[in-house]
């Protein structure tokens, strides 16, 4: 089995299993309500888009199992930021705020990405994925216990490289198997948290939705380093919203933290403000009601984060094949180049199976819509994020964003 086939399970077990665990939860409240019947739709289509990842992804990449020195390094930077958040986490909780509850572990993962952002932006990514490792509880996780989720948490790094490319939140999914992995050996408990009642659940889809907007705005339109503008929006929330409300404050900064990872997705996973907006959703409505589950363990919050990007990818996916099916072909959304991105690489030709584009002269040209499959292939293949779907006749190409719909 290749190693990425390894990082593929992983990653699928722990998304599948705290959402599944999630709908339960949804269910035994609510019995079979609007809610269970979004819980259910959310969980098909996370399974739908998973089995597509096997079949594109990891059948593909399953020989690349060769491994460099660019693997020990990500593995060292998972490893020491997992160990440098937690003694961080450690000494913060340790301060005496007043009445001012602080989420110790949320500022101490926020600090140390933009801290690496800044310092050594190569590897920021390896090392904010090990400051979530190093989120766990202080409580619950020994320093023993800590060390083996930060060394798994490492090894799955570098397994699910090529796997799940772009989702927000595969980061915190990293870290999230190797503490559930050191918490089962060395045979601790997840402490259970309460599911929230709905007066402070409004608040936090209100304040998952913002903060996953403006995560995904900083790193996509402003063009931020991800991982300086997850880890902004959590500093910024973990200090001032606890501030706002002493009472709920941390839970909210928290959510906010959890929403951020979800607007890390790249933009040809999450194509638009209005599909980040329903990632934000799913993010709050995940978070709710998987509360009494696996709590304490570090990466909990990114692996919402990453099964609601995942769903929303699949939603997304089935509007555009529903779009297909009822619009005129005139509507079809089809894919648009943008020539001041483009490097003229190639990739997206070569990989198209319809043969639908083409290099003519100094720009890649759509030549017959009519043929594309919408397999987006093109668009996870460029590099430069050139290619956009649209929607519109294929002479009014300047047009109209899905989310103008
Ligand atoms: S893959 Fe992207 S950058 Fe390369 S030719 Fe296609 S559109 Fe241009
Ligand atoms: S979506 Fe698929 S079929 Fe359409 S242009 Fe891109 S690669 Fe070709």
């Amino acid at each position: 089995m290749g190693k990425s086939a390894l990082g593929y399970i992983v990653l699928v077990g722990m998304t599948t299993v705290l959402f599944f665990l999630a709908l339960w939860e949804s269910f035994d409240l609510h019995g079979l309500s609007f809610l269970s019947v979004a819980g259910i739709t959310i969980l098909l289509t996370l399974l739908v888009e998973e089995i597509r990842e096997f079949v594109s992804v990891v059948l593909p990449t399953g020989r690349e199992a060769r491994w460099d020195r660019t693997d020990a390094y990500n593995f060292l930077f998972v490893f020491f930021g997992a160990i440098v958040t937690f003694l961080l986490s450690s000494s913060i909780a340790g301060l005496d705020f007043g009445p001012v509850l602080i989420p110790s572990a949320v500022v101490a993962s926020s600090v140390v990405g933009i801290a690496m952002a800044l310092v050594k932006p190569a590897y920021a990514v390896p090392a904010f994925c090990g400051s979530f490792a190093g989120m766990a509880c202080t409580e619950t996780y020994s320093h023993l216990s800590l060390i083996l989720a930060a060394g798994a948490a490492g090894l799955v790094y570098v397994l699910s490289k090529y796997v799940f490319d772009g989702f927000g939140g595969k980061l915190g999914t990293i870290a999230f198997s190797g503490c559930v992995a050191a918490t089962l050996l060395t045979h601790r408990i997840f402490p259970a948290g309460s599911i929230p009642g709905w007066e402070v659940g409004r608040y936090l889809v209100l304040v998952s939705v913002l903060a996953a907007l403006i995560t995904y705005i900083l790193s996509t339109r402003l063009k931020l380093n991800v991982v300086f503008s997850s880890a902004i929006v959590g500093l910024t929330a973990g200090v001032l919203l606890p501030l706002i409300s002493a009472e709920h404050g941390s839970n909210l900064a928290v959510m906010a933290f959890c929403a951020s990872f979800a607007g890390m997705s790249a933009r040809r996973r999450v194509v638009n403000e209005a599909y980040m907006a329903v990632a934000g959703l799913i993010c709050a409505l995940i978070f709710i009601y998987s509360a009494p589950h696996l709590g304490g363990a570090g990466g909990k919050l990114g692996t919402i984060a990453f099964g609601s990007s995942i769903a929303v990818f699949g939603l997304y996916r089935g509007a555009v094949f529903a779009g297909k099916k009822v619009l005129p072909k005139k509507l079809l959304v089809r894919p648009a180049v943008r020539k001041e991105r483009c490097m003229l690489c190639g990739n997206c030709v070569r990989v198209c199976p319809a043969h639908v584009l083409e290099r003519i002269d100094d720009a890649i040209v759509v030549t017959d819509v009519r043929k594309c499959t919408k397999c987006l292939k093109c668009i996870r293949v460029c590099e430069q994020e050139a290619i956009e779907l649209r929607r519109g006749a294929p002479e009014k190409f300047a047009a109209i964003e899905l989310s103008a719909e």
